[in-house]
């Protein structure tokens, strides 16, 4: 075993015990008077099970977690630490998907929110058709693809999905929830009708647009730092069937973008897709990784005979038409229409017909993949920018044809166009000003003892566009100190610090997120 892993798990073995000792010492007698008690657990197999996330970056480990049979079961903890003379931290973790640590509380209680749908058969989804709108009210820990399952018993299904469908919804809609829906029907956040949160007081609420606004603004995008969302109703439309998997070879990154930018302001299929990514393929060297289950094995050699012929980066644009089965001849038409009119290299346009389900959750095959060759649980130095449209041409010269251009490590860089009007500016999110911007994500995964290596460059990057002003923001943003914290926030600061006073005022909730802390009953501190 390496040294500096050896001395991490040291390292973590001795917080626990601090950690246990001070707040065993200090808080559980007090917290075997609630009838929550039985459901804490301070032992160290809990409290390691959550003391790393996805990142795979860091370690810490919380002092107890607490295991949820009701959402009362979590009020009655944030109540108890609200109102103690000896508050503590407290953090809600979905399926712990984060890269940065988002979910630690180090010295607090973690809450272990699938715990909530345990035991429980209907899974926490409950479909309504009743209304004009079809909506679902879901289970915070609920996770998407149970999500997608539940409603498509009703031939509904939620309007926008993240491209991996086992995060929670509480912990996509703390950031926002994007994939390659949200240019026509917005992030996830834009599709909720109404949450159920537990303020950092311990007061259950139900929240929307018109009820408790400000309550409901502040936790879509929030970071979990306003509460506990416990329930949120989202909105369904009609499922279909099968989808048509369509995607696009490009070598000019110019008719790439003006591709995808095309595509992303047309409305619905007949005219364009339901679906709209892409990927920046650096070198032939990356083109296996591209594999999947959707290129055969000829296809590959062919583009990676054209990527080792091309002076730069490849790009793939990828793009899907829904459909059932009796309106499959007139999609397929369709989608040759649309082709003719886009940029790609001559023959190099691949499609595929496959059930909307397995289109949906394809993420997961590549975990499964990943899972047998021991890949999927290495550490992930994510960096997901959101790039004003005016400056994508500039990222990709800066970026792919410059500081990554030999790079070789594994991993992933999706690039895909959004439009900001189906974002809503009340929301905590924060995203560029231009109308249409780019999420770039580049998804690192460290399989070669690279972690140092990658974060240097992710870092670089973030150096260059600041220095160049591009005008990029962090998606799930990783920060520590107060002035990173503001600048990401911008205009948006004042109000998230003064919505944090009025939800939660201890700065008790989510302290991974490394934005707030709670010095004296009348300060409240950004970190
Ligand atoms: P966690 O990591 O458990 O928590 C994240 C944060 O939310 C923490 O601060 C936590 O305290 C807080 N939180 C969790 N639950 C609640 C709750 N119920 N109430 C209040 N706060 C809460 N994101 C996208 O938008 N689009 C994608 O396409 C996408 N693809 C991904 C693919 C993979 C393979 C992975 C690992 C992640 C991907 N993500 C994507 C990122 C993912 O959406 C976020 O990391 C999300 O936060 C993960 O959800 P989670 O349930 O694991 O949250």
């Amino acid at each position: 075993m390496e040294i500096t892993r050896l001395s991490s798990l040291i390292i973590l073995s001795l917080t626990i015990l601090i950690n246990l000792t001070s707040f065993v010492l200090s808080q559980l007698n007090e917290l075997q008077t609630l009838d929550i008690y039985s459901k804490i657990s301070t032992g160290t197999h809990a409290t390691s099970s959550f003391s790393t996330d996805f990142g795979n970056l860091s370690i810490s480990s919380p002092a107890a977690v607490l295991y949820p049979s009701s959402p009362d079961d979590i009020a009655m903890l944030v109540r108890f630490s609200y109102t103690s003379m000896k508050s503590f931290t407290i953090s809600p973790r979905g399926a712990g998907h984060s890269m940065n640590g988002q979910t630690f509380a180090p010295d607090g209680i973690v809450i272990d929110m699938l715990s909530l749908g345990r035991g429980h058969d209907d899974c926490r989804v409950t479909v309504s058709t009743d209304g004009l709108i079809p909506y679902a009210d879901v289970g915070g820990e609920q996770h998407w693809i149970d999500v997608l399952n539940a409603t498509l018993k009703h031939g509904l299904m939620p309007r926008v999905f993240t491209d991996y469908l086992y995060p929670t919804v509480g912990g996509t809609i703390s950031n926002a929830g994007i994939g390659g829906q949200a240019f026509r029907n917005g992030p996830q956040i834009s599709n909720v009708y109404e949450l159920d949160v537990i303020t950092g007081t311990g007061e259950m609420v139900t929240c929307s647009r018109d009820r408790e606004p400000d309550l409901f603004y502040a936790a879509l995008g929030g970071l979990g730092q306003f509460g506990v969302i416990t329930k949120a109703r989202i909105a369904l439309e009609p499922a279909k069937k099968m989808a048509r998997w369509v995607r696009l070879i490009y070598t000019d990154v110019e008719l790439f973008t003006r591709d995808q930018e095309k595509l992303i302001s047309l409305e619905k299929t007949p005219a364009g897709f339901d679906f709209v990514e892409g990927q920046v393929i650096l070198s032939e060297v990356q083109v296996p990784g591209i594999k999947s289950s959707f290129f055969s094995d000829s296809d590959i050699e062919k583009i990676t005979r054209l990527a080792a012929g091309n002076n730069g980066p490849i790009y793939l644009l990828e793009g899907a038409a829904y459909y059932d089965y009796s309106s499959a001849t007139s999609v397929a038409e369709n989608v040759t229409l649309l082709l003719e009119e886009l940029h790609y290299e001559s023959g190099f346009a691949f499609n595929r017909d496959v059930p909307l389900v397995d289109f949906l959750d394809r993420v997961h095959y590549e975990e499964t993949f990943l899972r047998s060759l021991g890949l999927w649980l290495v550490p992930h130095p994510w960096l997901i920018l959101f790039v004003p449209k005016s400056k994508i041409l500039d990222f990709d010269s800066k970026f792919f044809k410059g500081t990554l251009k030999d790079n070789k490590a594994a991993g992933l860089i999706l690039i895909y166009p959004m439009n900001r009007k189906k974002w809503d500016d009340k929301m905590s999110a924060v995203i560029p000003t231009e109308e249409v911007f780019y999420a770039v994500s580049i998804l690192w995964s460290a399989v070669a003892n690279d972690i140092e290596i990658l974060e240097n460059e992710n870092k670089k990057i973030l150096t260059i566009c600041e220095n160049s002003k591009l005008g990029c923001k962090e998606y799930l943003p990783h920060y520590t100190n107060m002035a990173d914290w503001q600048k990401h926030f911008g205009n948006k600061w004042s109000k998230f610090v003064s919505r944090k006073k009025k939800f939660d005022p201890k700065a008790l909730m989510s302290p991974g997120q490394q934005i707030f802390r709670w010095v004296s009953s009348s300060v409240l501190q950004v970190k």
